[in-house]
């Protein structure tokens, strides 16, 4: 199994970490199919494929193939899997917004844990036993203690997209016991952020970003206005809630790295990951770092906390580092400096 070439079946493909992870994946010589909805994602107006996916096949000069399928719709995901052969899934899709899913709670569990448990269904109807899934720091809920570590409690979250996270895992948890040939890496990450050294795919948020590193760079291309730091008396050194920012480009090089492990060894049930650098940065260093990164001042204002926030939030990285080999080689300034040339160059998204 080692050495043969995986054909990989990544789902929502198109959006910002599927279409970077896509394109490290080709890189490292693996094969790639994309199903994605383009409910989050740009479609091309003169071709089927995503405009981040035809960039993608541009900067590596490889071919991505790409269908255009919802995973809450199982008989479509069962013609893909006629059509094609896999060894392994990493699955993206899904809906991601905090606030929406508060309002939309049934449209969030439909698609990320039906459609997970869809997506799984038609895996063991195919025999395919390799699994990657993008789960979130979110899964530890209010954290008891910092750095997280993997084998901290779960499952205390304070809204329904953080639980549809939760709710995975466990489902996946049940599956490897049920099937010793299954493998499941559940990668958890921190905060991604940044871009491709590229500049040409980026994040590119619909409507007003929900995250802080999209927000500020709206502002530095004169989008928006201000940014609204949401609250400023935290217990933390500045006051200013403390996350672990990643670039998005070490954690897709995560994912090739625990691909190559399920290819290298024997089926291990479920192992959960974190994917972040260890440090966590507050709000107000984050200006810092982007202003000094882009010449712009990033004007602000405090105000209200922000409902659910919790005040800081970093990983213990060491499993990454020693089950996967992996470790970041990218720090805040970097992360600033590749999100500036992205929205510098793209000031609209994949709409210019
Ligand atoms: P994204 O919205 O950019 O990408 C998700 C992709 O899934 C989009 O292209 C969207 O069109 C597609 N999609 C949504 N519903 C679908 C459906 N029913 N069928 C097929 N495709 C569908 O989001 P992202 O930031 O790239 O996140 C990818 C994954 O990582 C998600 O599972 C998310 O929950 C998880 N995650 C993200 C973050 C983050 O900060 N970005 C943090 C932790 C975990
Ligand atoms: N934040 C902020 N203003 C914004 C967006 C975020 O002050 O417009 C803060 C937020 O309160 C948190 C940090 O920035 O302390 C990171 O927020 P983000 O939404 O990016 O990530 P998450 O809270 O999901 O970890």
């Amino acid at each position: 199994m080692g050495s043969e070439v995986w054909n990989v079946l990544v789902t929502g493909g198109a959006g910002y970490i599927g279409s970077h992870t896509v394109l490290e994946l080709l890189e490292a010589g693996f094969q790639v199919v994309v199903i994605d909805n383009l409910i989050n994602a740009y479609k091309d107006l003169n071709s089927e494929k995503p405009k981040c996916l035809l960039i993608v096949e541009k900067l590596t000069n490889k071919n991505v193939t790409f269908i255009d399928c919802d995973i809450t719709n199982i008989n479509d995901l069962r013609d893909v899997f006629q059509k094609h052969t896999f060894s392994c899934v990493i699955h993206f899709a899904a809906l991601k917004a905090v606030g929406e899913s508060c309002q939309k709670p049934l449209e969030y569990y439909k698609v990320n844990v039906a459609g997970t448990v869809n997506i799984l269904e038609v895996m063991r109807e195919n025999n395919v036993k390799h699994f990657i899934y993008s789960s979130s720091a979110t899964v530890y809920g209010i954290p008891e203690q910092l750095p997280l570590v993997e084998d901290m409690k779960t499952g205390n979250c304070t809204n329904p997209y953080g639980k549809t996270k939760f709710m995975v895992e466990e489902i996946l948890k049940d599956l490897c016991k049920s099937d010793d040939e299954f493998s499941v890496i559940s990668l958890r990450y921190f905060n991604p952020v940044g871009a491709h050294s590229s500049g040409q795919i980026g994040e590119d948020p619909n409507g007003i970003p929900n995250n802080l590193m999209p927000y500020i760079a709206q502002v530095s291309v004169g989008k928006r206005d201000m940014l609204y730091i949401y609250g400023n008396d935290y217990d933390t050194p500045d006051g200013t809630g403390v996350r672990d920012y990643i670039h998005i480009v070490d954690l897709a090089i995560g994912h090739v790295k625990a691909m190559t492990y399920q290819k290298t060894c024997n089926p291990m049930g479920f192992k959960a990951i974190n994917l972040g650098t260890g440090k966590g940065y507050s709000v107000l260093e984050v200006i810092r770092a982007y202003e000094k990164a882009s010449g712009k001042k990033i004007p602000y204002k405090i105000v209200e906390r922000r409902p659910g926030d919790i005040s800081a939030s970093y990983a213990d990285a060491s499993v990454a580092n020693k089950e996967l080999g992996w470790t970041t080689t990218k720090n805040l300034d970097d992360m600033c400096a590749d999100t500036w040339k992205w929205q510098q160059n793209n000031p609209n998204g994949y709409k210019n």
